[in-house]
Formats: C-alpha cells, sequence, structure tokens
C-alpha cells in the first residue's frame, strides 16, 4: 500500500526507517501524491488532508485530535483514527504520578523555602487521605488511575458514560467528582463541552488546599479564573503543560506565578519505538479489509 506520512512536527527521518522495517511491503512517501491508501498525520502540511479524499484511513500519530476535527480540508469520509501508543501512555502516567506526588509530599512548599533558605517541616499524609480527581477515564486516565491506586490514593473519575473500573468511583457529574477532590487531573479530548470545563465554580468545587494537574489542552483552562482560585488560596498549587497559545507567551503570568509549575507541553511525547508497532497493526487490519481501532467519533468530536 502507499502511505504518506504528513506531519510538520514529528521527524519523518526517525519514524520512516522504523516504519519501513515494520511493513516491509509498503511504499512510505512524505510528499503528497495520488492514490494514497494510509495517511500518517500530525499536523499535516498544507494540502496533505486534500491529497487523502479516498484513502482507507488517516492515521493520527497523536492521542488529541481536536486539530484535525477542526480542519476543514479534513475528508469527511474517509475514517479517522488516534494513536494510542503503550510508550505515551506510561509517560503521561509517569507525569501524572511525579505531579501527584510533588503536591501529596508538599514537594512544591519544600522548593518555595529552600529559596528562603527557611527550615519547616509539614504535616504527613499517607496516600490514603487522599483523593486525585480524573477527568477523562479513557486511555490515559484509566492507565492513571491503575497506578495510583497502587500506591494507595482514592479515586474519583468523570467521564461522559457510565464507567465500571475497578478501585475507582466513577461519576457523569463533574460536581460530585470535584467535592471529593483532594488534586485534580484534567485528561480529557478538548471538544466543545469540555473547553473552559476548568472555571472558577468548578476549581472552587475542589477541596481546599487542593491541587490542579493540567496535561491534557490549554483551553479546558479559564486561566484568569485558575489565578483567582490560586491567589485567593483556595488551590495551592497548578501543574500546567498545556497552554491557549503555545509557546507560552514571555509576558503570561503564568511563567511567574509562585503557586504555578510550567512544562512546555512535554507531559508524553509520542514513541516511535512503541508506537510503530501500532501503527503496523492498523496498516494490517486495512490490508486484510478488518475495521481499524480506535476510531473518532466525528459526532462526540473525539
Ligand atoms: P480517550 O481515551 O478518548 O478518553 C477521553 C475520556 O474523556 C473518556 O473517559 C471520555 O468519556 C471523557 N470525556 C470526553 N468528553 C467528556 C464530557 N463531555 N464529559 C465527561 N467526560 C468526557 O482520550 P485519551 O487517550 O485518554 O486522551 C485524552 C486527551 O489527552 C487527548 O484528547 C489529548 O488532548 C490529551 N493528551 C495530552 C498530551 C500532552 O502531552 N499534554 C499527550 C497525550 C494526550 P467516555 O469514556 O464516556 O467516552
Amino acid at each position: 500500500m502507499n502511505i504518506l506520512f504528513a506531519s510538520q512536527i514529528e521527524p519523518a527521518e526517525r519514524w520512516i526507517p522504523l516504519l519501513e522495517r515494520a511493513l516491509p511491503e509498503d511504499r512510505f512517501f512524505t510528499e503528497s501524491k495520488s492514490a494514497i491508501d494510509i495517511g500518517l498525520v500530525a499536523t499535516p502540511p498544507p494540502g496533505a488532508l486534500e491529497k487523502l479524499n479516498g484513502a482507507k484511513l488517516i492515521q493520527s500519530l497523536w492521542m488529541g485530535v481536536e486539530k484535525l476535527l477542526a480542519d476543514p480540508a479534513l475528508p469527511r469520509n474517509v475514517p479517522l483514527a488516534r494513536l494510542i501508543d503503550p510508550g505515551m501512555v506510561a509517560a503521561m502516567t509517569e507525569t501524572v504520578l511525579v505531579h501527584t506526588l510533588d503536591w501529596h509530599r508538599r514537594l512544591y512548599r519544600y522548593r518555595q523555602q529552600q529559596s528562603e533558605a527557611r527550615w519547616h517541616r509539614f504535616r504527613q499524609y499517607m496516600t490514603s487521605d487522599h483523593t486525585v480527581g480524573l477527568l477523562g477515564l479513557g486511555e490515559l486516565g484509566t492507565d492513571a488511575a491503575r497506578k495510583l491506586l497502587a500506591l494507595g490514593f482514592k479515586i474519583a473519575g468523570w467521564s461522559r458514560r457510565p464507567k465500571n473500573l475497578d478501585g475507582v468511583e466513577s461519576f457523569t457529574d463533574i460536581s460530585s467528582v470535584l467535592a471529593k477532590s483532594d488534586v485534580v487531573v484534567c485528561l480529557l479530548p478538548l471538544t466543545p463541552q469540555t473547553k473552559g470545563i476548568l472555571n472558577l465554580a468548578n476549581l472552587q468545587k475542589v477541596k481546599k488546599g487542593g491541587g490542579l494537574i493540567n496535561v491534557a489542552r490549554g483551553p479546558h483552562v479559564v486561566v484568569p479564573d485558575l489565578i483567582a482560585a490560586l491567589d485567593s488560596g483556595h488551590l495551592a498549587h497548578a501543574y500546567l503543560d498545556v497552554f491557549d497559545t503555545e509557546p507560552l507567551p514571555a509576558d503570561s503570568p503564568l511563567w511567574r506565578h509562585p503557586r504555578v509549575t510550567v512544562t512546555p507541553h512535554a507531559a508524553a511525547l509520542t514513541e516511535p519505538r512503541t508506537a510503530v508497532a501500532k501503527i503496523a497493526e492498523q496498516v494490517e487490519r486495512v490490508r486484510r479489509g478488518e475495521t481499524p481501532r480506535n476510531l473518532v467519533d466525528f459526532s462526540a468530536g473525539y
């Protein structure tokens, strides 16, 4: 089959040798041409999506597909699949664990104290004293839940449809989750329903002194509302990996806010060494005439 690799961000020279090794009977292109069977896309160059009209599959190289869905050039008659990359899922859970533990062990406060040469020990909590609220119980939320549970945290989770996950108290209304949460982790897709979900009214439902970890998309958070919740002391710390504008502009108050930790959209990157096997499985499914996995529901927006 003819496979187009179309990305302005993912390095073709890193991916294509691995893809060629995994799929020796297929041909890979980086320039748009006609008769493409499968497109592998992540921020495709202008004109590439139009060339995929008539393809059998558009396979995203990323988990989030909101930008592709918003692109008028995306052919709506071609199935679109998200990439569920085990390397990326593992990386995301590591990030969730490290920030959750940073908040739980009060390391953000000890860093502040060190900058003031101040020696003061805070009260210790057990993981079972704290509930982590997971907004989103999909691929990422489920893996994070499993590993947070292994550490002993209590987990409350929010999903659109009811979920039955071992050890997770799950809800379809956000207020119940937030009211139970000491730390909230956003692992939602960005859709019209989830944009701005972390607004002042919702942030104030989190337990006082709580933490926020946003590793999903910037527009989930209403930044002035978050700053108000931090300044009032309602929230103790926010860990932000994603922003409305990326790179985060130098004049953003988030860079220098004493209660904010900023990372440069680095919570989890696609890991070609583990992703290529998943892409190869998808290509083989298309070759056999089977339905690819992880198809995007265009009406739900994820
Ligand atoms: P997923 O498997 O599609 O799971 C999404 C979860 O969100 C599901 O549990 C879904 O509910 C829930 N949800 C969606 N809309 C909702 C709504 N309106 N109300 C309540 N719950 C809702 O997605 P994923 O693979 O876990 O990835 C989640 C997001 O993480 C991606 O879309 C991407 O934007 C982001 N991400 C960020 C990075 C980074 O580096 N910062 C890396 C990878 C991914 P149902 O279970 O009922 O469908």
